[in-house]
């Protein structure tokens, strides 16, 4: 099978680098909390300097630039070229597709290693309502100019309530674009979702009975496909990011995150002080990664405990895997 779950690993990391928190949509499931991620936008020389404090190992360091919308910092480029210049593993720009600052004439495919493209639909009628307006247009033809400028693009799905009913045709879709990643993400009961309720979450058997089989088709296109892992079987190990993996998701206000399913709540790891990456004190989300239920993943129990599904002896079917592990499937030749 040419499908692997992908182990975490202290030799690759991840930094999730928000720029800023502003965005031209307000997206329904934004996971973005601006009471807890702030509103200011970064100036370049702050940029620069926090991308300094990874210098020592920038060279296992995956970076991505995401926002908000990063297109929407004027100073985009010059970002990308500091990470350039650092040796970072590889740099990624996250864009909801409106590439604003003529990002794609001020950066070369040379600079960047992916663009990645977020659409949470295969036909307007269900993206726009989740994205807002001329958004699936706008992400369609962003993805084929940044192709035709030569750039390497991927593509990002959120999978919810409102849209596992199509993801079943993007494969279709997206054939002849030239993405060469896709990647299915599964949302997060956060930020804007919070606020809403919980039937964005999909069950167990939605998920097993589309994803898997969605991934497979897109591989078959040519395209590396990863998507969560989520529900784990009885004789997999379950293992907590926050221990055995090295990610980062610093946000504008200074906070860094090592778990996304966190980013709500002021529990971030460390802070940023002037030149420093400083410790929080307790409570912290590092005294929560060691605890041990038999739900698997705790903050998953904690915000987002509709994936769960219990026997009658209440004990769980499953227990969530750790929101970081993926399955990738390389292309299928067919
Ligand atoms: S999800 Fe992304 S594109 Fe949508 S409102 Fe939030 S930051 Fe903007
Ligand atoms: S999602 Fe769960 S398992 Fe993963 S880092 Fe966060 S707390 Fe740990």
């Amino acid at each position: 099978m040419n499908k692997k779950t992908v182990a975490f690993s202290k030799d690759s990391s991840n930094l999730f680098f928000h720029l800023l928190t502003k965005c031209n949509l307000s997206c329904k499931h934004c996971y973005i909390n601006k009471k807890e991620h702030g509103e200011n936008t970064l100036d370049i020389e702050t940029i620069k300097r926090w991308l300094n404090l990874f210098s020592e190992k920038c060279n296992t360091i995956n970076v991505i630039f995401l926002g908000g919308e990063p297109t929407l910092h004027p100073d985009l480029s010059l970002a990308v070229k500091e990470a350039g210049r650092l040796g970072f593993k590889s740099i990624t720009i996250d864009t909801n597709g409106y590439l604003f600052h003529d990002i794609l004439h001020r950066v070369t495919p040379d600079e960047v290693d992916f663009i990645s493209f977020s659409l949470d639909g295969a036909t307007p009628a269900t993206n726009d309502v989740i994205r807002g307006k001329g958004c699936h247009e706008q992400v369609v033809k962003g993805v084929k100019k940044a192709v035709a400028e030569g750039f390497s693009t991927s593509m990002i799905y959120t999978v919810s309530g409102d849209n596992i009913h199509e993801l079943h045709r993007m494969p279709e879709l997206v054939k002849g674009w030239g993405l060469e990643r896709f990647f299915i993400q599964v949302i997060g009961i956060r930020g804007e979702s919070a606020d809403t309720n919980n039937d964005l979450q999909v069950s167990m058997e939605q998920w097993l009975n589309v994803v898997p089989g969605v991934a497979e088709a897109m591989a078959r296109q040519g395209i590396i496909v990863t998507y969560p892992r989520v529900f784990l079987d009885e004789t997999e190990p379950f293992q907590c990011a926050g221990i055995v993996a090295d990610n980062y998701f610093i946000f504008p206000n200074g906070r860094i995150y090592r778990c996304p399913l966190c980013e709500d709540f002021p529990l971030h790891s460390f802070t940023i002080d002037g030149n420093a990456i400083v410790p929080t004190g307790k409570i912290n989300e590092t005294d929560l990664f060691d605890l041990t239920i038999p739900e698997g993943c705790v903050m998953n129990k904690m915000i987002q405990p509709g994936n769960i599904t219990y026997k009658s002896d209440g004990t769980p079917l499953k227990r969530i895997a750790c929101c970081m592990l993926k399955e990738e499937m390389s292309p299928i030749n067919v």
